[in-house]
């Protein structure tokens, strides 16, 4: 049994600790919580800073690691979309099926290695391919794969789901939990949503979803204008011929889905109160994932945060993919929001980045709290400030 203690311990599910001390077992199974009462006890490892339970990554893509440094920053979503095929295509052309294969396996294996490190436990990860299949499910941390499904050519919608079908089946044969899910709303036709969301093999389905990344998207939809256009132009795709709604892209496509399904909605960087509302009114199980490094990388915006501190149970945190981040680090996306949102606490973000993620995968039995009987994965975060604000050279050790 190890005893650790720390200025502040933030179970989640209960109050923060100060100077609190958690006793754990030899495969990191909480035994106890308890007030520092006894803190010369020298059997007491301590330490200085905060303890918490592991983080959930709530959005990634693993099989998108290979792209680390290779795509510009700051070009907006459409340029952004472009370079990565580009990248993926000329990466076809170079390198031989086996050589490129290896390369995008070291990359996940790699990233695998730093979430570890990073204190992350449980992973919400999106699959086009199935690259990653391997690693997660030999792995262990926790993965849930959505495998995502796209395509203009609402002629086409039956096959592109039977593409994702496929991968889905190839995914639950290698033993990993697993759903289909739609990309975003410029790249799902609504003959393709109805697909999806008709597909009942699995129970609870999650899904997870793209939502409103960029001023593009609003544009799209309001009126078929703007760097969208521009893109379905330039690549030929059925989308050129797409029609105006008048609204914003969340308001022509909720109602494709189903009101009790369990949707994560992906980054929000233009989503404002009415949309919230919109969402948990006719969604009411649906969860708000943020990426804030990737929105700064790709846009260079973040999501107005402080309208989602009404929703304190809701919030998600996740890095997105090595295309758009720099790292794939929990701690760093935290620090970025409390830098631009100095009033969000941390034990706030804490929970954004823990118990929100756990409830949402139906992790919860295991991670997301500091509780007997659990086993989350123990984080110590240092330096942090006086009032444990978070630095910018905040750093997470994983105790256990
Ligand atoms: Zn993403």
């Amino acid at each position: 049994m190890r005893k650790i203690c720390a200025d502040l311990i933030i179970p989640v599910s209960s109050a923060p600790l100060r100077n609190g001390v958690v006793a754990i077992d030899k495969d990191g199974t909480i035994l106890s919580i308890e007030e520092g009462n006894d803190l010369k006890d020298v059997s007491i490892e301590k330490f200085s800073g905060i303890i918490c339970p592991g983080f959930i990554n709530a959005h990634c893509h693993l099989e998108l690691s290979y792209m680390k440094g290779k795509i510009p920053e700051h070009t907006g979503i459409v340029q952004f979309l472009i370079n990565l095929i580009e990248y993926r295509n000329q990466r076809n052309q170079n390198a031989s099926g086996g050589i490129l294969a290896e390369e995008i396996n070291t990359a996940i294996r790699k990233a695998v290695a730093e979430m570890k490190t990073q204190g992350i436990a449980g992973v919400g990860d999106i699959s086009n391919d199935n690259y990653s299949f391997h690693v997660k499910s030999s792995g262990d941390l926790l993965f849930h794969t959505f495998i995502e499904s796209f395509g203009f050519d609402p002629l086409q919608a039956e096959s592109y789901f039977q593409k994702a079908l496929q991968l889905f089946q190839e995914a639950r044969a290698s033993g990993l939990s697993a759903s289909i899910t739609p990309h975003a709303p410029y790249s799902v036709t609504p003959e393709l949503f109805r697909q999806i969301f008709s597909f009942k093999a699995y129970h609870p389905a999650l899904f997870s979803y793209h939502n409103q990344e960029s001023d593009a998207e609003a544009a799209l939809f309001k009126s078929a204008q703007g760097d969208f256009m521009k893109l379905f132009h330039q690549f030929n795709l059925p989308g050129k011929t797409f029609l105006p709604t008048g609204k914003n892209s969340l308001h022509s496509v909720i109602d494709y889905f189903p009101p009790e399904s369990r949707m994560l909605f992906v980054h929000n960087t233009t989503t404002d109160a009415a949309d919230i509302e919109l969402i948990i009114s006719k969604l009411p199980e649906s969860y708000f994932c943020f990426c804030p490094n990737a929105n700064l990388y790709i846009e260079n915006t973040l999501p107005s945060f402080p309208l989602f501190k009404s929703y304190p149970d809701r919030t998600c945190v996740g890095t997105d993919s090595y295309a758009s981040n720099h790292q794939l680090s929990i701690l760093q996306e935290l620090i970025t929001i409390q830098q631009y949102f100095p009033s969000i606490a941390t034990a706030e973000l804490i929970r954004w980045a823990t118990l929100n993620g756990a409830n949402f995968y139906y992790w919860n039995k295991r991670l997301g709290s500091l509780e007997t009987g659990k086993k989350p994965g123990i984080n110590l975060i240092s330096p942090v400030g006086p009032a444990f604000e978070l630095l910018k050279d905040s750093s997470v050790t994983k105790l256990a």
